[in-house]
């Protein structure tokens, strides 16, 4: 079976090993990055492994800080990805590296004192807790999917509500035909995309019952199910909290409307409150 050819560099599969550390753009970017992690740089053959590392690095000095600056070069070499498949753009790695940095900066003058949960506190907190999910902090987090079969594309519609919307994207991946899959990548996406805004609580409405009772039991006889839900409890890890729940079925509609509009765009898009193009949909 095997993964597709990464378009990127043309070389390759594209294992989520390949786009992160050996892609040929992936490789300068970490030549150029200003964050050097001893000893789990041979990890890099196993993502997960890679990642576990890091969570635990945490915990050393300036670790935390490390840590947040490595998770926006991850999510910029994905952008950059994007870039590349969806509007034939490359983008420079060292533009990609200034981009994460700019970001770093920004959050932890937006943390100013720096006081991070623990990781500690992340891990022990990530339990499932079926009824006990949610408080007043946490940001509630809508996904949606819609898959366009005839140009092989998924639509991803999110919102983030706490009172009132916060925030909202509308993102554009390459659909495997198979609803499940796609719903567990684009929960992926989804996880990876709501790090930027530093949530530390956050509960994610699902419209798939199917999906739900796998995030719960993470049981599945499939291989690249698997392998997606595997990723998805690691990007749990980035928050305090992080539970997934089945939405109702009238609380939706805006998510819904936001996927379907999403199958038709050229780049991802964001809306943050007051969210004004948002009634354009
Ligand atoms: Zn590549």
């Amino acid at each position: 079976m095997g993964e597709p050819i990464c378009q990127v560099c043309g070389e390759g599969e594209e294992t989520i090993e390949h786009l992160m550390f050996f892609c040929t753009i992936a490789k300068e970017v970490w030549r150029l990055a200003p964050v050097q992690w001893d000893g789990i740089e041979d990890r890099r053959g196993n993502f997960n492994t890679w990642w576990s590392e890091l969570m635990e690095a945490s915990s050393r000095k300036e670790g935390q800080q490390h840590q947040t600056l490595t998770v926006n070069i991850l999510w910029q070499l994905w952008k950059a990805r994007n870039e590349k498949i969806f509007n034939n753009k490359s983008r420079n790695p060292f533009d990609i590296v200034q981009k994460a940095h700019l970001e770093w900066i920004e959050y932890t003058e937006v943390q100013g004192t720096g006081k991070l949960a623990s990781r500690q506190e992340t891990s022990a907190s990530n339990e499932e807790a079926p009824g006990d999910t949610t408080n007043s902090n946490t940001m509630t987090i809508i996904v949606e999917v819609s898959q366009q079969k005839e140009t092989k594309t998924m639509g991803i519609g999110i919102v983030a509500t706490k009172d009132k919307v916060h925030a909202a994207w509308a993102m554009k991946d390459k659909s495997t035909g198979d609803t499940l899959l796609d719903y567990a990548a684009a929960l992926k996406l989804v996880l990876c995309k709501i790090t930027e805004k530093h949530w530390p609580a956050v509960h994610l409405l699902v419209s798939s019952a199917h999906m739900v009772r796998m995030l719960r039991n993470n049981k599945t006889t499939d291989i690249r199910l698997f392998a997606q839900l595997e990723d998805i409890h690691m990007f749990k890890a980035l928050f305090m909290s992080c539970s997934f729940s089945l939405v109702a079925n009238q609380c939706n509609r805006l998510g819904r409307r936001i996927s379907k509009y999403a199958t038709r765009l050229a780049q991802d898009e964001e809306y943050l409150s007051p969210l004004c193009q948002m009634t354009q949909l």
